[in-house]
């Protein structure tokens, strides 16, 4: 039989804030174990949480970023079990009233994904197994680091869509400052709920919860896994149980983990102390005020007012950093195309081969701005151009400077230049008689000469006439 996947997220992010949510450790990833822990994240007898109003903040900013309704009253609730990475028996999160709810994203063009909540949480330590000695060892310095969790309804019908919508929560999440999102460090987790039904059903079956997905492939092989496991169950007359399931990237399969029955009873209660969270109408003005553009919104600028392809805005706004140099440079030159060319081809090549990113560069937005604008006023070759920016891009320096520092500023003396030629003609004399005798191609070969002897300051399309002219 032919079935339809249906598919639901559950989205960790950990928040960008300097301290953990609910104590005053600071908030950072790797490090040596157990050096950022205190006695209230450790949940000693007799300490107090304090709720950090910057977490709050940030979870409201992705609500924002995802069209959720963000609520002025939410609070938080006691979500008890025992595990060892949490020394406290309990996670204190938001079950009753979460901050945000009923959000959306698009995803492949015109696909509504309904967000159903975000809540703000603490996160939990981490285990690390050493199966060599047959331990496994507790790091508490994640407990208390401030998360949210975005859930979604099961709206998703493919693994294209969950991708696309993993990758622009991503990308929102980063341009809002919320989460840096890096999958692979854990700051940013998907967990995947999913089941099967028969195709044009509306009945969806029972669903296995994926974990331990760290990167857009993994979820994708990990859903295909799963469709075809659950599959195979229903074609054999099965039943698919609820469970929740881990995905092992080597072996690209996913095992039992613990099913709906072993599932735990959180026994939730309203915590009591900690405050409902309370947001004026102001602090919300605010909180929205301080949002910068969406990365959705800069697709439509760049796609409908700059007249750039789809696939170069999408190339740019996927580094907000890099979006930002682009926006900087075209408020300078506006030659929006010509930058953008500059930039994805030239600019990003660079960038892949070396440590540098943007926020390093030793050259500015101004800059780059003057070294397209020579470029296409033809004070320099194209080529040149090309030269003079890995030049700025290892060493700085202005674009002017660099070109008359060697001899780059296009040169229209037609007599040097004919001078040149016909030196590289008498030094060439086989290519040409090729080239008299119908050899067409050997022309480049002979362009490449006349270039190479006349400097980059040569007038590529005045050289080219100029030969053109001589072979005749
Ligand atoms: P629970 O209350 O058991 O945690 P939720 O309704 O909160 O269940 O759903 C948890 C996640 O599972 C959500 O992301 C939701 O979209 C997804 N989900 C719910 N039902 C299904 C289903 N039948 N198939 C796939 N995903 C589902
Ligand atoms: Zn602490
Ligand atoms: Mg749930």
């Amino acid at each position: 039989m032919r079935y339809q996947p249906v598919i639901g997220l559950e989205i960790h992010a950990e928040l960008l804030t300097e301290s953990k949510v609910f104590c005053t450790c600071r908030n950072e990833f790797g490090g040596s174990e157990n050096t950022r822990v205190c006695p209230r994240c450790s949940g000693l007898p007799g300490t107090l949480p304090l709720l950090n109003m910057g977490a709050v903040r940030l979870a409201a900013k992705a609500g924002f970023a995802t069209d959720c309704t963000v609520h002025n009253y939410s609070s938080f609730d006691r979500k008890n079990y025992f595990y060892p990475d949490l020394p406290k028996a309990y996670q204190i999160t938001q079950f009753e009233n979460p901050i945000c709810t009923d959000g959306h994203i698009t995803v492949t063009g015109n696909k509504k994904i309904r967000i159903n909540r975000i809540h703000i949480e603490e996160d939990a330590g981490k285990l690390v197994h050493d199966d060599y000695e047959g331990i496994s060892m507790a790091d508490y310095n994640r407990c208390g680091v401030p998360l949210i969790e975005i859930v979604t309804e099961p709206d998703f019908r493919s693994v294209e869509e969950v991708q696309d919508f993993v990758e622009q929560i991503a990308l929102r999440l980063k341009y809002a400052g919320v989460c840096d999102a890096r999958m692979e460090q854990g700051s940013m987790r998907v967990d995947v709920n999913i089941s099967i039904m028969p195709e044009g059903s509306t009945v969806f079956g029972t669903r296995a919860e994926l974990k331990n997905l760290n990167s857009l492939k993994a979820i994708g092989r990990a859903i295909e896994y799963e469709i075809n496991r659950q599959s195979e169950i229903l074609d054999n007359g099965g039943t698919v149980v609820q469970e929740t399931r881990r995905y092992n990237d080597n072996h690209g399969d996913t095992k039992a983990l613990r099913s709906k029955e072993e599932a735990h009873d959180y026994r939730y209660f309203p915590e009591p102390d900690i405050p409902p969270v309370l947001l004026s109408d102001e602090d919300m003005a605010a909180i929205r005020e301080s949002m910068p553009e969406m990365p959705q919104m800069r697709f439509k600028r760049y796609t409908e007012k700059y007249g750039l392809p789809d696939d170069d805005s999408r190339l740019i706004i996927s580094n907000k950093e890099f979006s930002d140099f682009y926006d900087e440079t075209v408020k300078i030159n506006p030659d929006y195309k010509q930058v953008s060319n500059m930039m994805l081809v030239e600019l990003m090549r660079h960038l892949n081969e070396s440590e540098k990113t943007v926020p390093k560069l030793p050259f500015t937005p101004d800059d780059l701005a003057k070294l397209v604008k020579m470029s296409t006023d033809g004070v320099v070759s194209k080529n040149a151009a090309k030269d003079i920016l890995k030049i700025m891009f290892d060493n700085g320096g202005s674009p002017m400077d660099i070109a008359e520092k060697n001899g780059f500023i296009m040169s229209n003396d037609t007599s040097g230049l004919e001078e040149i030629i016909d030196r590289v003609l008498e030094e060439n004399l086989d290519s040409v008689e090729s080239y008299k005798n119908g050899n067409a191609k050997i022309f480049g070969f002979i362009m490449g000469q006349v270039i190479r002897a006349a400097g980059k300051g040569a007038n590529p399309k005045l050289a080219k006439d100029l030969l053109t002219e001589k072979l005749k």
